[in-house]
């Protein structure tokens, strides 16, 4: 199939794009890499009037480290962040993003393309959660920044609106004593995962101060649960990651709620999680411990 007709437009300003979608009156599209949105358009599952191609809008387009935190603008790609060594500073990004389709994909899509479009078995959405990232918005009236948490509102649903324009995420990068662990089940390298995981255990002098997981592929949106206690008791046994599996079985009965599909029901993704979730626990509290993020 063929997309409907659209009109095409490729504003060179952010305020000139903004004013696009305005104009638009809700049918309007950004386009960023085009690797989601043009194969649902071909479906004609999505029938805008005006895509608004934002390639070249001016600003969009840098990685920067200010500080403590990674920016990464609008139109940057996912493996131009996965080549940069500046972000290498998260380096959650470097382990999730290999496994986000294939490299000739990642070259078109651009890291908030995948995040604006919120698929739940999609990698970088759960790194924005696992880290609590934050998305900075601009619209209309102005801009607004909105933390990962509040960003994703179910499956293909953010919280922006069809005026705004996601301009740039900020990742926190990787502070002294963190650790990190990355890890899916797909059916093919390159698929959607059936169900992932990524972790974050942050310690100091042995001691676990603070971890967080997340799954990914086993509900509508990315979930993310502070798991100190439960990494804290493990660390203190030789086995730490037979340790977590009790907690994990727990935890995947509550966090798993996916109805499951033709690939894998909800139990299997059970199972999935909990696996995944201790072992990569186990990984991140290692690599804390011996300060090799
Ligand atoms: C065969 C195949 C396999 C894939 N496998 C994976 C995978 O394993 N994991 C994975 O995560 N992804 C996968 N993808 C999707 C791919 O990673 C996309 O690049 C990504 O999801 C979207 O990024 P994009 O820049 O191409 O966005 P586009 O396709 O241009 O846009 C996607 C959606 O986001 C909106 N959007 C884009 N940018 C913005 C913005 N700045 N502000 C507001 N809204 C915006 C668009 O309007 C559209 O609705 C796969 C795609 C294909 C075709």
């Amino acid at each position: 199939m063929k997309p409907v007709a659209f009109a095409y437009v490729r504003p060179t300003t952010l305020d000139d794009a903004i004013d696009e979608l305005a104009a638009a009156a809700g049918s309007g599209k950004i386009l960023a890499g085009g690797q989601s949105l043009l194969p649902v358009l071909a479906m004609r599952l999505s029938r805008p009037g005006t895509l608004v191609d934002i390639n070249a809008v001016a600003g969009l387009d840098g990685i920067d480290r200010a500080q403590e935190t990674l920016r990464i603008g609008a139109t940057v790609t996912q493996r131009q962040a996965e080549r940069d060594r500046v972000a290498a500073a998260v380096p959650l990004l470097g382990l999730a993003l290999p496994f986000v389709g294939h490299r000739e994909l990642r070259s078109r899509g651009t890291v908030c393309g995948s995040l604006a479009h919120a698929d739940p078995g999609a990698e970088l959405p759960a790194v924005a959660s696992c880290l609590g990232a934050t998305l900075e918005i601009a619209g209309p009236t102005g801009r607004r920044s909105v933390p990962a948490a509040d960003f994703f509102a179910g499956a293909m649903t953010t919280t922006v609106g069809p005026d705004e324009i996601v301009v740039a995420v900020n990742f926190p990068v990787a502070a002294a004593g963190e650790g990190f662990g990355f890890a899916e089940i797909a059916r093919r390298h390159g698929d959607f995962a059936l169900a992932g995981v990524v972790s974050r255990v942050r310690s100091a002098q042995g001691q676990v101060l603070d971890a967080t997981i997340t799954g990914f592929g086993v509900s509508d949106r990315p979930v993310t649960r502070d798991v100190t206690g439960l990494v804290a008791s493990a660390a203190e046994k030789t086995d730490s990651e037979a340790a977590l599996r009790a907690g994990t079985d727990d935890l995947a009965r509550e966090v798993v709620n996916t109805v499951g599909d033709g690939h894998g029901s909800r139990a299997y993704r059970r199972r999935l999680f909990a696996v995944l979730a201790a072992r990569e626990l186990a990984r991140a509290l290692r690599r804390s411990r011996a300060g090799q993020s």
